[in-house]
């Protein structure tokens, strides 16, 4: 019999996405079969933050993070920035996002994407909390508008950006969030990264149901396949796989304040 494997967190699932509404109670007995214990969920709209509530209420392991994702940018209305603060204040939670930048999707006014994000910083830094950033085609403005929240933690999620980028956020004490797109082997930039960065600052994380890994292409991707992003990053690290897997899980444990 082999070993019992060692714990991992998903830093980053949309468990409650409308894709795993048919088998929700299946993907998480995956997820711990293949010892994802732990999953962070961000919500990604205000309509949404109630049912997140009920499910890691229900669920044993399943932390919630409250946000207003810069890709839903036409569902947020102004009120929702006191709403989120009301929330986060009263109910627990493990950081504030899925909030950020999208500059890679035509259409969402970068102005108004800037007053929801920086709304959504305000709260954290306010309440002591870590945030979740959505940060595509924007990373640079993302690294310069957290500058400004000084004492601010938390994640860049499926991190995109440079090595010069990378060192500013891990500066700032900021992780990076790696998934999927590690396991492709074109991606020679990310696998630098990766490869050379501190282990302290470095997360797993699915982004289920999208960013699969390769060999799973054009599949819906679930929580369970961190454990083929730790395989992909132990080959591109000197650290054996155990030793990956239980520094990311105590770096989650360390910026979401999860339990032990
Ligand atoms: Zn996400």
């Amino acid at each position: 019999m082999s070993a019992p494997a060692l714990p991992l967190v998903d830093s980053h699932c949309h468990l409650d996405a409308p894709e795993f509404d048919a088998d929700r109670d299946a993907v998480v007995a995956r997820a711990r079969a293949a010892g994802v214990t732990t999953q962070v969920i961000p919500a990604t709209r205000a309509a949404d933050w109630p049912a997140l509530a009920d499910l890691c209420a229900r669920e044993h392991g399943l932390h919630a993070a409250y946000g207003l994702h810069p890709l839903l940018l036409a569902e947020h209305r102004e009120a929702h920035l006191p709403q989120l603060r009301d929330r986060l204040a009263y109910s627990p939670a493990a950081a504030v996002g899925e909030c950020g930048l999208d500059y890679f999707v035509a259409g969402l006014e970068p102005e108004l994407q800037r007053f929801f994000f920086r709304g959504q910083l305000e709260i954290a830094h306010e309440l002591g909390l870590p945030v979740i950033v959505h940060a595509r085609r924007a990373v640079e403005e993302v690294v310069h508008t957290l500058r400004a929240f000084s004492g601010l933690r938390g994640v860049v999620h499926s991190y995109s950006g440079s090595e010069e980028q990378a060192q500013q956020l891990w500066k700032q004490g900021f992780m990076l969030g790696i998934g999927g797109p590690v396991s492709y082997s074109r991606a020679h930039r990310l696998r630098r990264v990766v490869s050379q960065m501190p282990l302290e600052f470095l997360l797993l994380e699915s982004d289920a149901p999208d960013q699969p890994l390769a060999e799973q292409r054009g599949q819906r991707n679930e929580p369970a396949c961190i454990s083929g992003v730790l395989d992909t990053i132990a080959t591109l690290r000197p650290e054996s796989r155990d030793v990956i897997a239980a520094a990311t899980t105590a770096n989650a444990q360390r910026l979401f304040n999860l339990e032990h």
